[in-house]
């Protein structure tokens, strides 16, 4: 019986009537890669590279970044690969990426206006990327946009990037984490391949609470309705693209992953620990229950009568 349990854990996901979700992996080094796909990941939803960039007096040359996500796409042996270029903000100051003093960092010159501002600096990530050789998927994805005129303005970069690399394109998505980004996906939708919904700083944003203060924690749920509206806008408008995933923590939580996949996302990435747990609650309903359920959590009024009525509709299941 356990080695059917582990049989399942690794076998590819679908919901009860077979609908194909990936269940993916949020990854924040190369060391996390191989025990992952252990777990079950069918992929990895979103790579964060700053722990490439953290703590050190010099920004990380091209070559020293490409032998790590090359380590990556290895492990991952010719499943999906996204790697987020750097989120980098006010509040993670970097020595080689001086920022000017800020009054509100999480508003300011972070993710991709960060790379936007030295693109000496992403310019070398992308090159990085163009590098990588997978028989899989290796994709860009870019932080904390808000306008078409970004994602512009980096495509053209990547093209630079691919030309003089000699490589391979790379597909380019965006994660969807401002509620401008998640009111526009029809906009952006021509300019990219994928989305991926990053809850943590959407609710961050839809709610105008700072996600690091302890004060707010508690109310800081992303199953309020007003993120679950976002979302549901974001993929109604998103039909068309290659990846409809969510890779913030609503991802990982048992309770929302059927609601996600009700408002039409179809990729999920965890963290690594609850892959196997998404996975079997996806399979033990159909896309009509998932449906159903998101349905009438867009018009409770609150994140706490999302998750009774999750925890009543799900019962013994989560
Ligand atoms: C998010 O904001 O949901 C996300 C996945 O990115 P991070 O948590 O790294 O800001
Ligand atoms: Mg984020």
């Amino acid at each position: 019986r356990r080695a059917d349990a582990r049989a399942l854990a690794l076998d590819a996901c679908h919901t009860a009537d077979g609908a194909r979700i990936e269940v993916f992996a949020n990854l924040g080094d190369a060391a996390e890669a191989a025990p992952a796909v252990a777990g079950g990941a069918e992929g990895c939803g979103l790579l964060r590279t700053e722990f490439l960039f953290l703590e050190r007096e010099t920004a990380p040359t091209e070559d020293e970044q490409l032998v790590q996500y090359q380590a990556i796409a290895d492990a991952l042996d010719g499943r999906p690969l996204i790697i987020r270029t750097l989120d980098a903000g006010g509040d993670k100051p970097l020595p080689y990426l001086p920022m000017p003093h800020e009054e509100n960092p999480a508003l300011g010159l972070r993710g991709v206006r960060s790379g936007l501002h030295r693109p000496d600096i992403l310019l070398a990530q992308l090159r990085a990327i163009c590098r990588v050789r997978s028989k899989g998927t290796v994709a860009v994805m870019l932080p904390m946009i808000a306008s078409v005129a970004e994602v512009r303005q980096v495509r053209a970069m990547l093209d630079v990037a691919v030309a003089e690399t000699d490589g391979r394109a790379p597909v380019l998505g965006v994660m969807i984490e401002t509620p401008a980004a998640a009111m526009t996906v029809d906009r952006l939708a021509p300019a990219i391949d994928f989305i991926s919904i990053g809850t943590n700083d959407l609710t961050q944003y839809a709610l105008a609470m700072d996600r690091q203060n302890a004060a707010l924690a508690a109310q800081l749920d992303s199953l309020h309705p007003a993120v679950l509206r976002l979302i549901a806008q974001a993929s109604g408008s998103a039909a068309a693209l290659k990846w409809i995933g969510v890779c913030g923590g609503l991802a990982s939580d048992v309770l929302a992953a059927p609601i996600l996949i009700g408002l039409g996302v179809r990729e999920l990435s965890a963290t690594p620990s609850m892959v196997a747990e998404v996975k079997a609650v996806v399979r033990s309903l159909t896309l009509a229950d998932c449906s159903q359920l998101a349905a009438s959590a867009l018009s409770q009024d609150s994140a706490e009568a999302v998750r009774a009525l999750a925890t009543e509709r799900l019962g013994a299941l989560v």
